[in-house]
């Protein structure tokens, strides 16, 4: 397939350097798109994948969103922490390793420093590789606009490829994660062609929480199978008290395949993605649970 880059569309530029001043550009009905890297704004519209906006507003003036952070055991990343800074985050390799896993999965270091864990959630593609493991951390988005703030479960975020539940006037400021007991161990497995040079075919991440020989506590993220990243809830209803054994394992991962609605497309067919979706969930719980 060959892709003809254009010039950028014309738009009008504006920089905010105030929360104030955003909301109220946004609020003003016009027809706006913010961005903070630009990493997949940038090139969608040099692409004319989306509809040019009259106005693009650069997030990168709000110098107070860059931050990760830790408050009474939680964990927050403001809207402009890049990816490799939360990749390589001592907090989040510490607490939240999942989460950096999935960071360093994604592209090369050009992208990491330049891209954001918010804009990869913003952009909302099945294959987002923070998503998965976003979902098993049951992380919480903090929204705000002009006249108020709202908070929403990243599982609830999703409404379809490239669709969130953000009105236009939204922007998500910051990412919450809850503490993660320190016994709970975490894989993010991400399968492409190309390493993490190349968008996931197959993401799974999968954090355990084990007690006495038992799956106290399972959750399975997926992502690139299904319109939206999404839970294995019925694969994790299965394990959740169960003793741990290599049957349960891999009934569990059969399940989780069944959950998964995949599509053919360039990079993989969906029943190849469904037999991988298996495989890795099988896979991660068994290295976790260091059953062979
Ligand atoms: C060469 C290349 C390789 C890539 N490889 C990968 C990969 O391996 N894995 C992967 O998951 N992605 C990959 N990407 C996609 C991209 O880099 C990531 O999704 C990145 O995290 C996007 O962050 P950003 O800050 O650049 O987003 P932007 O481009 O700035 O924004 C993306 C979308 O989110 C919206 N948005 C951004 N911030 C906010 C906010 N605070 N509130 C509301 N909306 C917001 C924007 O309006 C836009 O719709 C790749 C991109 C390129 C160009």
């Amino acid at each position: 397939m060959v892709i003809f880059y254009r010039r950028l569309p014309k738009f009008e530029y504006i920089k905010p350097e105030s929360q104030n001043m955003l909301f109220e550009i946004l609020s003003d009905n016009k027809n706006c798109s913010v961005y903070a890297g630009g990493t997949d704004l940038i090139p969608k519209l040099k692409k004319r994948l989306i509809k040019p906006p009259d106005v693009l507003i650069d997030l990168k003036g709000l110098n107070e969103l860059d931050y990760i952070k830790i408050e009474g055991g939680t964990l927050k990343i403001g809207a402009l922490s890049t990816i490799y800074s939360v990749a390589t985050s001592k907090i989040v390799i510490e607490k939240f390793n999942i989460l950096s896993q999935a960071a360093k999965s994604i592209a090369a270091f050009q992208i990491q420093n330049r891209g954001t864990i918010v804009g990869n959630i913003c952009n909302a593609v099945p294959s987002a590789d923070s998503a998965p493991a976003l979902l098993v951390l049951n992380a919480k988005l903090n929204i705000k606009k002009k006249d108020g703030s709202r908070k929403v479960n990243i599982d609830e975020f999703f409404i379809g490829p490239n669709k969130t539940v953000l009105d236009k006037d939204e922007i998500v400021t910051e990412v919450e994660i809850s503490e993660v007991p320190s016994s709970f161990k975490g894989i993010y497995y991400k399968l492409s062609t190309r390493g993490k040079m190349d968008l996931a075919t197959v993401g799974v991440a999968v954090l355990l929480g084990s007690d006495n020989g038992r799956f106290s506590d399972i959750r399975i993220g997926l992502g690139a199978v299904a319109p939206t990243p999404i839970r294995a809830k019925r694969a994790e209803e299965l394990l959740k008290g169960e003793k741990i054994n290599k049957e349960l394992i891999n009934n569990a991962a059969r399940i989780a395949s069944d959950e998964s609605s995949p599509i053919d497309d360039h990079r993989a067919s969906a029943t190849y993605r469904k037999i991988m979706v298996e495989t890795l969930v099988k896979r991660a719980i068994c290295r976790l649970t260091e059953v062979g």
